[in-house]
C-alpha cells in the first residue's frame, strides 16, 4: 500500500480526519488530515497517538463458543439457532441487541434491519443512550426531528459561545482548539463556561458559572425571563415559525422570576448571573454547546429544551454563529441515531409512532411489519433481561458492565441469561467473560464504512490494514445471522452495497418531508463509495454539496413545519445526599483515555497523564475528612463501593467529587465507577443520571 490512507478517528465525536500510513509490519504513522474539515489538520492527543496501539495483543482473533474455538460456521450457527429457538418459545421480544457508537453506520443499518424489519421486535438500543438520549429527546420535542442545526464554523463564527456541561479541552479537544484559536484571532468573541467544576476548558473562559449539580434549568429559565423583560425576544419570529412561548415563559416565570432568584436555586454570585444574562441578551451571534453535564441527569430533555428556549425565542437558529449545538461523545453516535438504532426510533429519522412510515419502512425492506412499541431502553433492556424477559441477547462494540449504571448488578443479570452472544474485537473484557458465544470483530484501521460526526458530516473510516486471524466485520456476521434465520434482503456483497442501500431508503424519509436524507448518494458504486469526502447530511438532488445548516429558513420537522418551545420546570435529581451520603459523585473522562481502556490503555504516553483512577475533591472537603492528595480513600453509594487515589483539586465545587469511568475489573482494583451510580433515567430519554450519586468518602 503506498501513501496515506485518508480515515477517521475511532474516539469522540469530533469526528477529525486522520491520514494513515501503513510501515508494513502492522503498524502505521498517524497524521491529521488537513483536508477534513472536522479538524484541519489537527488532532490530539488520542488521536496522535493512535499508531501507538494498533498491535495485536489482547486481540479476539477466532469465534469461541463456550471458551472454544469453532468456525465462523459454527458460530453463527450457534447464535441463530439460539436466537431462532428463543423466539419460537418466547416470542421476538424476548431477544435483544445492545449495539455501540463505535459501530459504523453499515454495521448499525445491518443490525437495526434484522431486528425491526425481520426479527419483529424493536429491542435494539445502544450504549449511545449513555451519553446523548436526552440530546435526541430535546431536538425531537423542540423541532420534530433529530436535527442538529449548526456547524462547527460557527463556533468560530459566533460572538458570544456558552459551553454549558462540557470539559470540551478534554472530551473534544479539536474543538476546544478551533474555539482558542478563533478567540485568539478575535479577542470578542466570548466564552462562558457553566459547570460546577472548574475544568481545564475554563482556561479560556472570560465566565465560569460555577452552579449548583442539576440546576440548569433554571438557569436557563432565568435567562429566557430576561430576554422577555428585556424586550429581545423575536415576536415576528415566534409569530411565523414556533408556537409554546407564552406556557414556556410562565412556567419560567413561576421557576425562575428574577436573577436573584435564579442566584439562589443555582448557588452562584448574582453578579455572575446578571453578567450572563446581559451578554446573551446583547449578542445575536450567540451558540450554545452542550454536552454530558446536561444529557446525563434525570431532568437531561427539559435541561436540553430549556437552552433550545432561549434560541427559538430569539430566533437565533440554523444562521451562522448562532444555534444550539450538541457535542456528542462517541464517534459514531450520530450515525447510530440517523440509522435508526435506538429502542423508540425508525431508520433515517422517520417516526416509529407513524403507521405510515413505518409501513414505507417494512415495504422498502420487503419484510414482515415493523412493530410499533419502542423497544426497552439500554437500562430497561440489562432490567428486561434481569426479569427474565430477555432471554437471548447479542452486544456488539461495547463493554455494559463497565459502563452501565449499577454494572456490578447488570453483571448478575447477564450471569443468568440464556443466551449471550458478543461481538468484539478484544478477547478479554468484564462483558465477554459472560458470553457463550464470541464473535471476533475488525477493529479500527481493519474495517471500512462511514460515521456521523456532531455536524452531521459523513466521513469514511477506511482500512489501511489487513483483517487479522478470523476477524470478520459486524455487518457480515449479522447477515449471516439474518440468512441463516431464513430472511432475504441480506445478500450484501459489501460494505458499498450496505450503505447504497440506506442512502436509497433515506430518499423515502425525504419524500416524508423529514430532515434525514442522503439519497444523492445512492448510486455511488464501489469506486464511488470509496472516493466518498466528508459531507454534511441533507444531501440530496437540491444540496448535492452537503447542508452546514438547517432550520434557519424557519421550517422545522414536525407535521405544520413549526418549531416548539417546551415549558418545562427546574426539577430536583431522584437521588439526593443525605447524612450517610453526603457529597456528590461526579463521572466522566479523563483528557488522554478513552471508554474502557481497551485501546488508549496500550499506549505508555498517553497512561502516563493519568496511569490509575484518582477521586478529585475540594480542599476543604480533604481537610475536613483527613484525606491528602496521594493517599487512599473508600468512596460508596448506595449501589457499590470502590478504593481509589485522592487528588486535592481546587476546581471541585465544595461537597462534588469525580471519578473517572474508564478503569474496570480489567485494568484497576477498584472496579468501574459507574458501579456506584444509580440506575436513575430521565423519563422521556431514558438517559440515566452519572452526574449526580450521593456519596461517602473515608479515608483507609
Ligand atoms: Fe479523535 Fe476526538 Fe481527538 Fe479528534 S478530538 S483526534 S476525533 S479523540
Amino acid at each position: 500500500m503506498n501513501g496515506p490512507v485518508r480515515t477517521t478517528c475511532p474516539y469522540c465525536g469530533v469526528g477529525c480526519g486522520v491520514l494513515a500510513t501503513p510501515d508494513g509490519a502492522g503498524g502505521a504513522a498517524i497524521a491529521g488530515d488537513p483536508q477534513h474539515p472536522a479538524n484541519l489538520g489537527r488532532l490530539c492527543s488520542k488521536g496522535a497517538a493512535l499508531g501507538e496501539t494498533l498491535d495485536l495483543d489482547g486481540r479476539l482473533l477466532e469465534p469461541l463458543l463456550h471458551g472454544q474455538p469453532v468456525s465462523w460456521d459454527r458460530a453463527l450457527d450457534a447464535v441463530a439457532g439460539g436466537f431462532a429457538s428463543v423466539i419460537a418459545e418466547h416470542g421476538p421480544q424476548a431477544v435483544a441487541f445492545y449495539v455501540s457508537g463505535q459501530l459504523l453506520n453499515e454495521d448499525y443499518y445491518v443490525a437495526n434491519k434484522l431486528m425491526k424489519g425481520f426479527i419483529g421486535s424493536n429491542n435494539i438500543d445502544t450504549n449511545s443512550r449513555l451519553c446523548m438520549a436526552s440530546s435526541v429527546a430535546g431536538h425531537v420535542r423542540a423541532f420534530g426531528a433529530d436535527t442538529v442545526p449548526g456547524c462547527y464554523e460557527d463556533l468560530e463564527q459566533c460572538e458570544l459561545l456558552l459551553l454549558v456541561g462540557s470539559n470540551a479541552a478534554w472530551c473534544h479537544p479539536v474543538l476546544y482548539q478551533r474555539i482558542r484559536a478563533a478567540r485568539a484571532a478575535r479577542p470578542g468573541l466570548r466564552v462562558v463556561v457553566i459547570d460546577p467544576r472548574r475544568t481545564p476548558t475554563c482556561d479560556i473562559a472570560d465566565l465560569h458559572l460555577p452552579l449548583a449539580p442539576g440546576s440548569d434549568v433554571a438557569l436557563f429559565n432565568g435567562l429566557l425571563v430576561a430576554l422577555a423583560e428585556a424586550g429581545a425576544v423575536d415576536r415576528d419570529y415566534l409569530a411565523a415559525h414556533v408556537d409554546g412561548f407564552d406556557a414556556a415563559l410562565a412556567a419560567a416565570r413561576a421557576d425562575a422570576p428574577d436573577v436573584a432568584a435564579v442566584a439562589a436555586a443555582c448557588g452562584l454570585d448574582p453578579a455572575d448571573v446578571q453578567t450572563l444574562f446581559d451578554w446573551f441578551t446583547a449578542t445575536d451571534k450567540t451558540v450554545t454547546v452542550y454536552s454530558q453535564g446536561v444529557n446525563q441527569s434525570t431532568a437531561g430533555t427539559d435541561k436540553v429544551n430549556a437552552i433550545i428556549n432561549c434560541h427559538l425565542a430569539t430566533g437565533r437558529i440554523g444562521r451562522p454563529g448562532m444555534g444550539p449545538l450538541s457535542f456528542t461523545g462517541q464517534p459514531n453516535a450520530m450515525g447510530g441515531r440517523e440509522v435508526g438504532g435506538l429502542a423508540n426510533a425508525l431508520a433515517c429519522h422517520l417516526d416509529l409512532a407513524n403507521p405510515e412510515h413505518r409501513a414505507q419502512v417494512a415495504q422498502f425492506w420487503g419484510s414482515g411489519p415493523v412493530a410499533h412499541a419502542p423497544g426497552h431502553k439500554a437500562v430497561d433492556l440489562f432490567r428486561a433481561i434481569k426479569a427474565g424477559q430477555v432471554r437471548a441477547v447479542w452486544i456488539m462494540g461495547t463493554n455494559p458492565l463497565v459502563s452501565l449504571p449499577e454494572a456490578d448488578r447488570f453483571r448478575a443479570a447477564l450471569a443468568g441469561c440464556e443466551l449471550v452472544v458478543v461481538s468484539d474485537c478484544v478477547r478479554h473484557t468484564d462483558t465477554t467473560a459472560l458470553a457463550h458465544v464470541l464473535l471476533p470483530a475488525l477493529a479500527w484501521g481493519e474495517k471500512s464504512g462511514t460515521v456521523t460526526n456532531s455536524e452531521r458530516r459523513l466521513s469514511r473510516q477506511r482500512a489501511f490494514l489487513p483483517p487479522p486471524g478470523l476477524a470478520r466485520a459486524d455487518w457480515w456476521a449479522l447477515c449471516e445471522v439474518g440468512r441463516r434465520l431464513g430472511h432475504a434482503g441480506f445478500g450484501f456483497a459489501d460494505e458499498a452495497e450496505v450503505f447504497d442501500e440506506y442512502a436509497r431508503l433515506s430518499a423515502v424519509a425525504g419524500q416524508a418531508g423529514r430532515d434525514f436524507d442522503i439519497s444523492a448518494l445512492a448510486g455511488l458504486g464501489r469506486a464511488g463509495f470509496d472516493a466518498l469526502e466528508p459531507v454534511q447530511w441533507p444531501v440530496n438532488a437540491t444540496s448535492r454539496a452537503g447542508t452546514p445548516r438547517l432550520l434557519g429558513d424557519g421550517r422545522f420537522f414536525t407535521p405544520d413545519r413549526r418549531g416548539r418551545m417546551v415549558a418545562v420546570t427546574q426539577r430536583a435529581a431522584v437521588d439526593q445526599p443525605d447524612a450517610d451520603y453526603p457529597l456528590l459523585l461526579n463521572t466522566g473522562r479523563v483528557r488522554d483515555h478513552w471508554h474502557t481502556l481497551t485501546r488508549t490503555g496500550k499506549s505508555a504516553r498517553l497512561s502516563a497523564h493519568s496511569p490509575e483512577p484518582r477521586l478529585d475533591l475540594h480542599p476543604e472537603d480533604a481537610a475536613r475528612l483527613g484525606l491528602e492528595t496521594g493517599g487512599f480513600a473508600r468512596v460508596t453509594s448506595r449501589h457499590g463501593q470502590c478504593v481509589v487515589r485522592v487528588a486535592i483539586d481546587p476546581g471541585q465545587r465544595q461537597g462534588s467529587v469525580f471519578l473517572p469511568m474508564h478503569w474496570s475489573h480489567a485494568f484497576a482494583s477498584t472496579g468501574p465507577a459507574d458501579a456506584l451510580v444509580g440506575a436513575h433515567l430521565d423519563p422521556i430519554s431514558g438517559q440515566p443520571e452519572f452526574k449526580h450519586t450521593p456519596v461517602r468518602v473515608q479515608g483507609v
